[in-house]
């Protein structure tokens, strides 16, 4: 089948080229650097499959544009699809597949990443120690040990960062719609969302962005957390307020805030700016705030996860080419 790759990075070239080779049926696969929004969706006229990324646009107008060039599936190299509106994609007879289920662990420990870096301030050791600085003032730490953390979301990533934590001798509360009895097992106390936030030193956000979750974290439930609770949130910006937010790590209402994601990340991340000025003033505020760490959408990007990413999406291609099932087709 010809694909049409948007977004496409030299290792996403290097991953689906690999995979591709490997593979029992191979794709005429197109790598276009593109992002797909609906400015450049003519691009992907003649591509019966288009695979897209996280921040490719996949709204009602964007669909529109790919079902007049007889586009029949979209695959998205990810697991989230909060880009994508499944029910235009629907009415125009255009299927969405994903990538659910890949390596969780590449999400998981950039997690653990973030809160210990954040909690042992290992990102401004780093800088002093180049700069032949060996003071510690400033460089106070927090252990994990003794503390408690909640997760908001306890499916295939937030249930292995509980099994990861299992092993730090933290208290676990989460709040799930289904609990997990996996996670029970582990010490996990199910709990609803706002016992979480009064109770947790660390919330750690792993639920998907719906309408129902969009600023999960607004001013008001900001506002019942503890006031040394660490905000951490490698799934989707927009579950955070980010004004909101900010107001709080401004005042101390907050100890701070690690970031994988960002509400507008979309005309930032994945491009290199630094000889730019950044033009979102509320993302230029949060760099300057001292308690905030931000990674540009960087948790699943390891060797495993991107061969995984890879196999699975071309799988999905395949199997629709041949008209059968396709498992991780969104229904
Ligand atoms: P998943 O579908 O396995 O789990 C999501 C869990 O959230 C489910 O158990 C679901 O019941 C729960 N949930 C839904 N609504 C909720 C709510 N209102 N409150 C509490 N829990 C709720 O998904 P996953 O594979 O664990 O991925 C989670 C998210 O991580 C994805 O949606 C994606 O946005 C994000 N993600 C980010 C990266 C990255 O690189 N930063 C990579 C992969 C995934």
């Amino acid at each position: 089948m010809r694909v049409g790759v948007f977004s496409a990075k030299r290792y996403d070239r290097d991953s689906l080229l690999e995979a591709n080779a490997r593979a029992e049926v191979s794709h005429e696969l197109v790598f276009l650097e593109a992002r797909l929004s609906p400015e450049t969706a003519p691009i992907g006229a003649g591509y019966p499959a288009l695979c897209v990324f996280v921040n490719d646009r996949v709204d009602g107008a964007v669909l529109a544009t790919l079902a007049a060039g007889q586009t029949r599936l979209v695959a998205l190299r990810c697991a989230g699809f909060n880009n994508v509106d499944l029910g235009t994609a629907r009415r125009l007879g255009i299927a969405v597949a994903r990538v659910p289920g890949y390596s969780p662990y590449a999400v998981a420990e950039h997690t653990l990443a973030l809160i210990l870096t954040f909690e042992r301030k290992i990102h401004r050791a780093l800088n002093r120690v180049r700069d032949g600085n060996f003071a510690l003032d400033g460089l106070l730490g927090t252990e994990l040990h003794g503390s408690t953390v909640g997760i908001v979301g306890t499916g295939k990533i937030g249930a292995t960062v509980a099994r990861v934590l299992s092993g730090f001798g933290v208290t676990m509360l989460a709040c799930d719609l289904t609990p997990d009895p996996a996670c029970e097992a582990l010490g996990v106390r199910y709990v609803p969302l706002e016992e979480l936030l009064r109770a947790a030193d660390v919330v750690t956000l792993h639920c998907p962005l719906t309408p129902d979750t969009r600023h999960l974290l607004d001013a008001r439930r900001i506002a019942m957390m503890r006031q040394n609770a660490l905000v951490v949130n490698t799934s989707r910006g927009a579950l955070i307020d980010t004004v909101a937010i900010i107001e709080a790590l401004k005042t101390g209402r907050l100890r701070g805030l690690a970031i994988d994601v960002y509400e507008e990340e979309e005309r930032l991340f994945f491009e290199d700016h630094s000889s730019e000025i950044v033009q979102d003033d509320t993302f230029a505020r949060l760099l300057t705030l001292p308690n905030v760490i931000v990674t540009g959408h960087q948790a699943f990007f390891t060797d495993h996860a991107l061969r995984d990413i890879a196999t699975t999406t071309l799988q999905s291609i395949t199997l629709f080419e041949r008209g059968a099932a396709v498992p991780n087709r969104i229904p």
